[in-house]
C-alpha cells in the first residue's frame, strides 16, 4: 500500500495507533496525565484546564443529542444553568459531590418535558422551542430573585479547592466523551443519526425513535447540568444572569460544529480550539470576539456541514443549498410530523396502502421485525400504472439533456447516501459489509451509465425503393415499464431496469420483492424523487406475499404497460411470460442459474481456489451467477478440493455488520429450509460433505460436496445458498458436456493457463455469459447481461437496455408526388 506523505501520513499513523488494545493504552495514559496535571501546573494553568474541561464536557454532551440528530438545540444554557443554580441552592446543605449529582438530576428532569414537547418537531422548530424555554427559565429566575427574594444572585457557601473541582470536571468530561463514543458505536447512535435526517430510517435500525430521543436528550441534559453544577463553585458569587447565560448555548454549538459533530473527537477538538481562544481573548476583546463568533457560526453551518473533522469537498455549499431547496419544496408540507410511516410512492405522492394495511420487514440476522411496510393490492397497482400512463408522454418528450441530468443527480444522491444505503442492505438482507459496499458502489456506476443512454437511442436513415422517399427508423420509449425485482441484490437488480428505463423516456412502476421492500423499492423511490423525477414518472408499490399474484397480474396485463422487466426465479418468470404472451406484452426475463466453473489441468490453482470461493460463497451463494458446480480436471481435483476446504475454514460467519464477517445469514427462513433440504437430500443419496453441511441459527455453513449425481436435487435445481458441488472430470470435453447438462444457461467460467483454449471452449458452453480466467460472478453496467435456456429471455445492460426499453418506429417522408395504381 502506498503511504501518504506529509501530515496525511502522520494522521494515518495516528489513526492506526489508536485502534484496538493500543487505544486503551493511549486513553489510560492520557487520563493519567490529565489526572496528575494539577500537581505539576501553575494555578493559572489549572484554571485554564478547568475551563477547557468544562468546554469539552458541554460540547460533547450537547453533541450527544443535537449533533447526531442534526437538531439545533439551544437548550444547553437552560440545562447548564439549572445545574449551576442547583449547586448554588444545595451547595451549603449537601456534601460534595452531591450538588453535582443534584445538578445532573435537575438538568435531566427539566429536559424531560422539553424532550416530550419537542418529540415530533423537526430541527428548526425544536431549536426555537428549546431556546424559548431557556429564555423563559432565565427571566423567571431573575424576576423571582429580584422581586420576591430581593437577591440578584446567591453567595456560594461551597468553595471548593481548585484540584477537587478539576477532577470533578475531568470525570464529567470523560463521561461525556465516553457516552459519545459508546452511543456512536451502538445501534442507538445509528438511530439517532438517522432521526436527524429521516425518522423512518431510525426504525429501520430496529430502534424506537421516540424512546431514543427522550433518553438521549435527558442524558445530554444531565451531563450539561452536571457541568453547570461543577463549574458554579468557580464563582464566589453566582449571578443568575451568568448561570442562565444563553451565550453558553451559542458557544457550545459553535465549538461542536467547528470540530465536527459526526465523530466523538469533533466536539473535543472544537471545544479545545475555541475554549483556548475564548479564555485568552474574551476578556480582552469582548465585542470583537462576539462578532467573530457569530461570523464563524454562520460560516461553519454553511460551509462545513460536517465540521472540521468531516470536511468533504463534495458536500460543500452548493450541495447544501440544493438539499435545503429540496427539503423546503418537498418535505415541509408534511411539516410538523418528523415521523413518516413507510408509504407507497404513486403519482409523486407518498401514500398509505388501502386501509393502512402493512406487512413486516424482518432483519434476517436477528429475526426481528424492524419496520412495517405498506401492503398494496391490485387496485393500488392499477392506480400506479395509470399514474405512470399519465406521466409518460411529457417525460418521454423531455430533451435528452434534461432526463440525463435528473438521472445523474440520482447518482450523486446515491453516492451521498452511501452509508445509509449500505446499512439498509445489511439490516434488510443480511449482506456482509463487503457485499453491501460493493453493491452500493456498483449502483453509482450503473446509474451514471444509464444517464448516457438518452444520447445513445439513435436511429437510422435508410434508403428506399420508392423515389423521393426518405426512411427513418427511430427509437421511441415504450411508454410504461413494469419492473419486478428479487431480493438478493435488490439495489442492482432494481436499478439496472429502473434507471435505463427512465433515462430512455419511460415511466416506471416498480414492485420490489417482499423480502426487500425498502432496498429494492422505497429507497430507490426516495432517491429519484429527490433527484427531481416528475410526479408519476416513477411509482413504487410494495405488497405482501399474499397479494403478489394479484398485483403482478396488473403489472403484466394492464393495457398501458408496454414492457415487463422481471428478475427472479425461473418458475415465476415462466408464469409471468405466459401471461405476457397472452396479452402480447414484451417481457425481459432474468432468471435462475446453475453456473459451472471449469478448472483445467493447466490452471493457476491459486486463482482457481479464489474464484471458486468467491463465486460459490459470496453473499452466501445467493447469486444467480453463483459458481455452484466446480468441474475440475482429474489431476488437479484433490489439490483444489483441499485448498478450497482450507479457504472456507478462514471465512468468518456471523453478524453481517462486523467488517470481519464474510458469511452472513440466509435472507429468509424459507430459503434456509430449501438449502437444508438440498444438502440433506444429497447426503442421503450418497454425496460426501467436504466442508460445512449444517445450518447454525439463521446461517448456513459454506458447504462443499463431492459425489453429487443426477438423482440429487442439487444437481439440477438451483439451491441459491452456500452449497457447491465439486466434480472431477476426465478432460475438457467431459467438463463441457457436464457444464451443458442443465436446464439453465446464465453464466459460466473457465480457468486455464491457455487463454486461446479457454476462448475456444467458451464458445461450446451453452450460456449467456462465459468468463475465461475469472469467476462466474461478474457484471458490468454496460455489458449485455442475461441468460439462455431456463435462465431467461432478453438482456439488460448497456445498449441491450435500449433494445429492451424502446421500440423501433419507422417513419418515412415522401418528398416527391408519388403515383399510386389508382392514379390515371
Ligand atoms: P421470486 O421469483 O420468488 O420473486 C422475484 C420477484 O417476483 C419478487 O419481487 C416477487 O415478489 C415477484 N413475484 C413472485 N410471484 C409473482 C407473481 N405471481 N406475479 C408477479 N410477481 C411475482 O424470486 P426471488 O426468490 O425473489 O429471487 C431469487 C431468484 O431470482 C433465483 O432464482 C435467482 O437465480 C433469480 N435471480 C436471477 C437474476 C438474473 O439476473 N438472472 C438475478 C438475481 C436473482
Amino acid at each position: 500500500m502506498r503511504l501518504r506523505g506529509g501530515p496525511g501520513r502522520l494522521w494515518h499513523r495516528g489513526r492506526r495507533g489508536l485502534r484496538g488494545k493500543r487505544a486503551w493504552v493511549w486513553a489510560a495514559a492520557l487520563l493519567g496525565a490529565l489526572a496528575v496535571f494539577p500537581f505539576l501546573a501553575s494555578a493559572y494553568q489549572v484554571a485554564l484546564g478547568l475551563a477547557l474541561l468544562a468546554d469539552v464536557a458541554l460540547a460533547s454532551a450537547w453533541t450527544l443529542f443535537s449533533g447526531p440528530t442534526r437538531y439545533l438545540s439551544l437548550a444547553a444554557a437552560a440545562f447548564y444553568g439549572v445545574g449551576a443554580y442547583t449547586t448554588a441552592l444545595t451547595g451549603g446543605a449537601a456534601a460534595w459531590p452531591l450538588p453535582i449529582v443534584a445538578g445532573a438530576a435537575a438538568g435531566a428532569l427539566l429536559s424531560l418535558p422539553v424532550g416530550l414537547l419537542a418529540l415530533r418537531l423537526r430541527g428548526p422548530y425544536f431549536a426555537i422551542l428549546t431556546f424559548g424555554l431557556s429564555e423563559l427559565v432565565r427571566h423567571t429566575v431573575i424576576w423571582y430573585e429580584s422581586n420576591v427574594t430581593g437577591t440578584v444572585g446567591r453567595v456560594l457557601v461551597l468553595s471548593l479547592e481548585r484540584r477537587t473541582l478539576y477532577w470533578g470536571l475531568l470525570v464529567i468530561a470523560v463521561l461525556a466523551v465516553a457516552s459519545a463514543i459508546l452511543l456512536r458505536r451502538s445501534r442507538w447512535g445509528l438511530a439517532l443519526a438517522a432521526i436527524g435526517g429521516d425518522e423512518e430510517r431510525a426504525e429501520v435500525l430496529g430502534v424506537r425513535p421516540t424512546g431514543v430521543k427522550v433518553a438521549v436528550f435527558a442524558l445530554s441534559a444531565a451531563l450539561m447540568g452536571a457541568t453547570g453544577a461543577a463549574i458554579a463553585p468557580r464563582w464566589t458569587y453566582i449571578d443568575p444572569h451568568i448561570a442562565f447565560n444563553p451565550l453558553i448555548s451559542f458557544q457550545v454549538i459553535i465549538m461542536a460544529l467547528l470540530g465536527g459533530v459526526g465523530r466523538p473527537a469533533g466536539p473535543v477538538v472544537g471545544a479545545l480550539t475555541l475554549g483556548l481562544l475564548s479564555e485568552v481573548f474574551l476578556l480582552q476583546f469582548r465585542y470583537v470576539y462576539m462578532i467573530v463568533l457569530g461570523a464563524v457560526l454562520i460560516l461553519v453551518v454553511l460551509g462545513l456541514p460536517h465540521g472540521i473533522m468531516g470536511w468533504r469537498a463534495e458536500e460543500r455549499t452548493e450541495d447544501l443549498v440544493r438539499r435545503l431547496r429540496w427539503a423546503l419544496a418537498r418535505r415541509i408540507p408534511r411539516r410538523f410530523a418528523m415521523r413518516r410511516q413507510h408509504q407507497l410512492f404513486i403519482g409523486g405522492e407518498w401514500q398509505d396502502a388501502p386501509e393502512g394495511r402493512t406487512f413486516p420487514d424482518v432483519n434476517p440476522a436477528t429475526g426481528e421485525t424492524f419496520t412495517r411496510i405498506p401492503a398494496a393490492d391490485a387496485a393500488t397497482a392499477r392506480r400506479a400504472v395509470e399514474a405512470a400512463e399519465r406521466a409518460r408522454t411529457e417525460w418521454g418528450e423531455l430533451q435528452p439533456a434534461a432526463r440525463a441530468g435528473i438521472v445523474l443527480r440520482a447518482a450523486q444522491i446515491w453516492e451521498r447516501r452511501r452509508e445509509d444505503l449500505e446499512r439498509m442492505l445489511t439490516t434488510e438482507t443480511g449482506a456482509v459489509r463487503a457485499k453491501a459496499g460493493f453493491e452500493v458502489g456498483y449502483c453509482t456506476d450503473l446509474i451514471r451509465q444509464a444517464a448516457s443512454l438518452p444520447y445513445q437511442a439513435t436511429g437510422e436513415v435508410a434508403p428506399s425503393n420508392v423515389s423521393g422517399k426518405i426512411n427513418y427508423f427511430m427509437r421511441k420509449p415504450v411508454g410504461v415499464v413494469s419492473v419486478v425485482s428479487p431480493w438478493n441484490f435488490p439495489y442492482i437488480l432494481t436499478l439496472r431496469a429502473v434507471a435505463p428505463a427512465l433515462a430512455l423516456g419511460n415511466a416506471v412502476v416498480l414492485k420490489p420483492s417482499e423480502e426487500t421492500p425498502l432496498a429494492g423499492g422505497l429507497l430507490v423511490g426516495e432517491v429519484f424523487e429527490e433527484a427531481g423525477v416528475p410526479p408519476g414518472v416513477l411509482n413504487v408499490i410494495t405488497c405482501a406475499r399474499a397479494d403478489v399474484q394479484a398485483v403482478g397480474d396488473v403489472m403484466v396485463t394492464h393495457p398501458a404497460v408496454g414492457v415487463v422487466s422481471f428478475t427472479g426465479s425461473t418458475a415465476t418468470g415462466r408464469a409471468l411470460a405466459e401471461k405476457a404472451g397472452r396479452h402480447l406484452k414484451r417481457i425481459v426475463l432474468e432468471l435462475g442459474g446453475k453456473s459451472p466453473l471449469i478448472v483445467l489441468e493447466d490452471a493457476d490453482l491459486d486463482l482457481a481456489v479464489s474464484a471458486a470461493a468467491f463465486g460459490g460463497f459470496f453473499h452466501q451463494g445467493q447469486i444467480c451467477m453463483a459458481a455452484t458446480r466446480i468441474l475440475v480436471e482429474h489431476s488437479l481435483a484433490d489439490a483444489l478440493a483441499s485448498q478450497l476446504v482450507d479457504k472456507l475454514g478462514t471465512l468468518k460467519m456471523g453478524d453481517p455488520s462486523d467488517p470481519q464477517t464474510s458469511i452472513g445469514p440466509i435472507t429468509s427462513p424459507t430459503q434456509l429450509e430449501k438449502i437444508r433440504a438440498h444438502v440433506d437430500d444429497a447426503v442421503a443419496k450418497g454425496a460426501k460433505v467436504l466442508a460445512g453441511g449444517h445450518a447454525r441459527g439463521p446461517y448456513f455453513e459454506p458447504t462443499l460436496l463431492t459425489g453429487v449425481t443426477p438423482d440429487m436435487r442439487c444437481y439440477h435445481e438451483e439451491t441459491f445458498g452456500p452449497v457447491v458441488a465439486l466434480t472431477s472430470v476426465k478432460n475438457a470435453d467431459e467438463a463441457v458436456r457436464l457444464a451443458n447438462d442443465t436446464s439453465y444457461g446464465l453464466s459460466a467460467a473457465i480457468i486455464t493457463g491457455d487463454p486461446k483454449r479457454g476462448m475456444a471452449l467458451a464458445e461450446r458452453i451453452q450460456s449467456g455469459i462465459v468468463h475465461v480466467n475469472d469467476s462466474t460472478v461478474h457484471d458490468e453496467p454496460h455489458a449485455p447481461f442475461g441468460g439462455i435456456k431456463g435462465s431467461g429471455l432478453g438482456r439488460h445492460g448497456g445498449r441491450a437496455a435500449i433494445e429492451a426499453f424502446t421500440e423501433i418506429r419507422w417513419v418515412s417522408l415522401q418528398t416527391e408526388r408519388r403515383h399510386y395504381p389508382f392514379d390515371r
